[in-house]
């Protein structure tokens, strides 16, 4: 691939900063949780790969990464697989390349997403000390957690991850809780959420478990093993890759552009089936509006829930903190054990594949045509049905990796959560809206559970159908009392989200 730029000055098309996801230990993990999404990476990788980041590519990749961001603070994430499986020694070796490279005035801040199995008092000074800030995935109290969250034995974690919570506790860590919501714990919404409340902990991301199932297994497994054998060869020699593209530009492009990259999916991906484990779109919402439904009343200022905080950015205008909710995306990417970069942690698969930072400069994988159009595709590829969508502003379609079922005219790419989406964007406008209201007057958010207990819970009187819009988006539309409410309940409009 030929150089996109000028040696010292950054390509044209290079964001000012963008986001790595770092897997130093690929997809290896301690556990064997049913729902996990990237243990099945390995498989990309040859056998006897060593999964193992190596000084050299921690160094190159480090430098690389400081070096490109043209903003005052740049942060790691960690992630797996497992991180923690590679020692704190090379965390060690991580924060030392961080401060030699560090540009003066900079502020480097690290992220590590774990499931706790291996903290303990040393790790937890380590990590207060450089303050990172931990990603501890629990999925709720004891049954539900266990219901997929199992080690290679198949055996509960539970036990384990909640030793790590108090540890984290005990040693001032900051953390957040990941909660995976599937179809067994989000039937659950206020046993989740008073669980995390009640064991003191602050900040909490849901997360949808959303798989397809990959019918190419079923046709024939021997077929899909050689299939992907076939096509792994292509790119886990890097050099045979990066030959490729140079090869011909002008021939690779259309293998990557979308179209074919469905066709080629499709021998994968075939059908609109999920698997078990998956949240259905309907309890995704339910799930997400009963949580709110107990935090706008009790505990505003005290919780933070990712979602509503993402709802509330919508409402205020401001650009979301969840790539999921974002009008583009393309600016957080994955980095594999050796280097390899990928657009995003979602598709690391031989299509996404960008190059390997060994080889090319990292700035070139980023600010490629690929990659750039790889995020404006998120906005450009909207089905109608979002496009004329009255919380669209909030919601930008979801992830494009779970945007495979058909709007109800019948047009391909509406996200399997829709519904899910649609009910809670629709659910919270009226407080949201409030709240946002609250936040323009200079008034702390939290001011809102005030008015909803003056108010006798009176939501009716909040400004359901007016009231601050985003400086940036379309304003809810009107809605009659007596209209069906929006969010697809089939209640009217008065019984329902306009309670
Ligand atoms: S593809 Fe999905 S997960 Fe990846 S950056 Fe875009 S919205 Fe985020
Ligand atoms: S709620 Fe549904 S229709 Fe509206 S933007 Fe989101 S995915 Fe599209």
């Amino acid at each position: 691939m030929s150089s996109l730029t000028l040696e010292g000055a950054p390509p044209r098309a290079m964001p000012p900063a963008f986001h790595l996801m770092v897997k130093p230990r690929g997809a290896v993990c301690n556990l064997d949780c049913t729902y996990c999404f990237y243990s099945r990476k390995e498989d990309l990788y040859e056998e006897g790969a060593s999964f193992r980041m190596s000084d050299e590519v921690l160094e190159s990749f480090t430098r690389q990464y400081i070096e490109a961001q043209r903003v005052p603070e740049v942060t790691f994430g960690w992630q797996g697989g497992e991180p923690t499986l590679m020692g704190l020694d090379f965390f060690r070796k991580a924060v030392a390349m961080q401060e030699k490279y560090r540009k003066p005035g900079m502020k480097i801040a690290n992220a590590l997403q774990t499931n706790g199995v291996l903290l303990d008092d040393e790790w937890c000074r380590f990590l207060k000390e450089h303050q990172f800030l931990i990603g501890l995935s629990m999925d709720g109290p004891r049954e539900l957690h266990d219901a997929y969250r199992v080690d290679k034995g198949g055996k509960p974690t539970f036990d384990k991850v909640y030793r790590a919570l108090k540890l984290l506790q005990r040693h001032g860590v900051d953390f957040n809780i990941l909660c995976v919501l599937n179809r067994v714990n989000a039937d659950h919404p206020l046993t989740v959420y008073r669980f995390f409340k009640s064991e003191g902990v602050q900040f909490i991301q849901f997360i949808p478990a959303v798989e397809r199932i990959v019918r190419s297994q079923a046709r024939s497994e021997a077929e899909c093993r050689s299939e992907r054998h076939s096509a792994d060869a292509s790119w886990l020699t890097t050099n045979e890759l990066v030959g490729s593209q140079a090869r011909s530009e002008a021939e690779c492009r259309p293998e990557r552009d979308s179209d074919e990259r469905h066709s080629a999916d499709a021998s994968w991906l075939a059908t609109n089936e999920v698997t078990e484990w998956t949240v259905r779109a309907e309890q995704w919402g339910q799930f997400l509006c009963s949580v709110f439904d107990e935090w706008v009343r009790r505990d505003v200022g005290r919780v933070f829930v990712q979602s509503f905080d993402v709802a509330l950015q919508a409402w205020v205008g401001m650009e979301p903190s969840l790539c999921v909710h974002a009008k583009t995306c393309g600016d957080c990417l994955a980095i594999e054990h050796n280097g390899d970069l990928f657009s995003c942690d979602h598709y690391v698969d031989p299509h996404y594949f960008l190059g390997n930072v060994m080889e090319m400069p990292m700035t070139e994988l980023v600010a490629s045509p690929f990659q750039r159009k790889f995020g404006r595709d998120k906005r450009d590829t909207l089905p109608r049905y979002c496009r004329e969508c009255p919380v669209l502003f909030a919601c930008n379609g979801g992830c494009p990796k779970d945007r495979f079922i058909t709007t109800p005219d019948g047009e391909p790419g509406l996200h399997y959560l829709c519904a899910g989406y649609k009910r809670f964007f629709t659910h919270v406008a009226p407080y949201i809206r409030t709240m946002a209201e609250l936040l323009h007057r200079g008034h702390p958010p939290a001011a809102i559970m005030d008015i909803l207990r003056r108010k006798e819970i009176g939501a009716k009187h909040l400004s359901v159908t007016g009231g601050l819009s985003p400086t940036n988006a379309s304003p809810l539309p009107r809605v009659s009392r007596n209209a069906p409410c929006p969010c697809g309940s089939g209640r009217k409009y008065k019984s329902c989200c306009g309670t």
